[in-house]
């Protein structure tokens, strides 16, 4: 298949990519590199052994994107650009309902008029709200935040275009905490200035670029007391994106949604305490106060997309652990040093 992959520079798209051109796709991203940089297209041609087309521009264009489908025919879309943040999102949350609305309009419309039929959405265990514990699909969704708010739109508008137009196949994936690095050290997770999120702010620590962990409350219902996650490696869910992509060419089903996680939980001390292993010596933390608006636990059942798509996840907290690290080493300011 001929594939557009929206966001296709960034964490999760890179990844993506490169597991799309192994499968024997063919690939053209389309990125505004608001929150990536195009070093991450040399390293990705290098490990694909082949030219990646790249169109940088904004998606909320709606002429640069019809243009683009105009001329290409895709057979499909992927589509993980949008902004991520949550914190940032509560402050700036008309430019995240702006951005993330918009850029699927955009894109959803140009499918409509050139009859490309097939979308896979990154949607998130956030739409699971304060109720991510071993979530199943069938659960209500609703969210906390103006992030998790974008989530629940484009799913609902999503399968509202999906009632209108019946020959459309439209796949959420609802992610859980995407972690860890492509096997090479090359490709991995760039985050802007302080990280937010656990695993990249543990292994600057381990790198040097920050003093300690703060480890966001211990005082939560979970067997140490900090908060559990269903981490998956982005290698794994990279696949789940190519499996999903080629259950929506059979399925009879206009939406189809998936969970993507191992579904088992893991506590940020046992995180922390993995990736020790990693680098082989022990990490500084401190206990400081519960972050507001974390859920205390969050993990995936994934039995549906292990049925319907012939997937599971295959790499264990370690492995994430060891990838993650070797990226960091090699990388140690990101894409800054390419
Ligand atoms: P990322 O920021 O690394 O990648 C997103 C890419 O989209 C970036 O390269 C950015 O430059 C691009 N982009 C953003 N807005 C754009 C626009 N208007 N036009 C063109 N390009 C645009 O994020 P990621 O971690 O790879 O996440 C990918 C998707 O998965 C996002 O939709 C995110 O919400 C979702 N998701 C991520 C996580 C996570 O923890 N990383 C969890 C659940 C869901
Ligand atoms: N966390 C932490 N210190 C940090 C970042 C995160 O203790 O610097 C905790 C956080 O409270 C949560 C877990 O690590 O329990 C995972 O947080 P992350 O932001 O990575 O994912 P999310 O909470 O969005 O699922």
């Amino acid at each position: 298949m001929k594939i557009l992959v929206s966001g296709g520079a960034g964490y999760i798209g890179s990844h993506t990519v490169l597991q799309l051109v192994q499968a024997g796709h063919d690939v053209v991203i389309v990125d505004n590199f608001s929150n990536s940089q195009p070093a991450v297209i040399g390293r990705l041609e290098a490990l694909a052994g082949r030219h990646l087309p790249v169109h940088a521009f904004d998606l909320l264009d709606e002429d640069k994107t019809e243009h683009l489908f105009a001329t290409e025919g895709f057979d499909a879309v992927i589509h993980f650009a949008g902004l991520k943040a949550v914190g940032e999102s509560v402050e700036k949350p008309l430019d995240y309902y702006e951005n993330n609305l918009g850029s699927t309009f955009s894109l959803v419309r140009a499918m409509r008029r050139h009859g490309v039929d097939k979308l896979v959405f990154s949607s998130s265990a956030t739409v699971y709200g304060t109720d991510q514990a071993g979530a199943t699909e069938d659960r209500p969704t609703f969210a906390t935040n103006p992030y998790g708010w974008t989530k629940v739109m484009q799913e609902q508008i999503l399968r509202d275009i999906a009632v209108a137009d019946p020959t459309l196949r439209f796949a959420l994936l609802r992610y859980f905490n995407p972690v860890g690095a492509h096997a090479s050290g090359t490709i991995g997770e760039n985050p802007s200035g302080i990280p937010n999120n656990l695993m990249p702010f543990i292994a600057q620590v381990a790198v040097g670029r920050r003093e300690r962990l703060n480890v966001f409350g211990d005082d939560y219902d979970t067997p140490d007391g900090t908060g559990v996650r269903d981490y998956i490696h982005v290698e794994d869910l990279a696949a789940g994106h190519v499996a999903a992509l080629e259950a929506l060419t059979s399925t009879e089903e206009p939406v189809s949604v998936w969970n993507l996680g191992s579904g088992r939980g893991t506590s940020v001390l046992e995180l922390l305490h993995a990736f020790e292993r990693a680098v082989g010596h022990e990490l500084p933390y401190e206990v400081v106060a519960r972050r507001p608006g974390d859920v205390a636990v969050s993990y995936a059942d994934p039995a549906k997309a292990n049925r319907e798509l012939g997937w599971q996840t295959t790499r264990s907290v370690d492995d994430m652990c060891a990838d993650t690290w070797r990226w960091q080493q090699q990388n140690p300011n990101g894409y800054d040093d390419a």
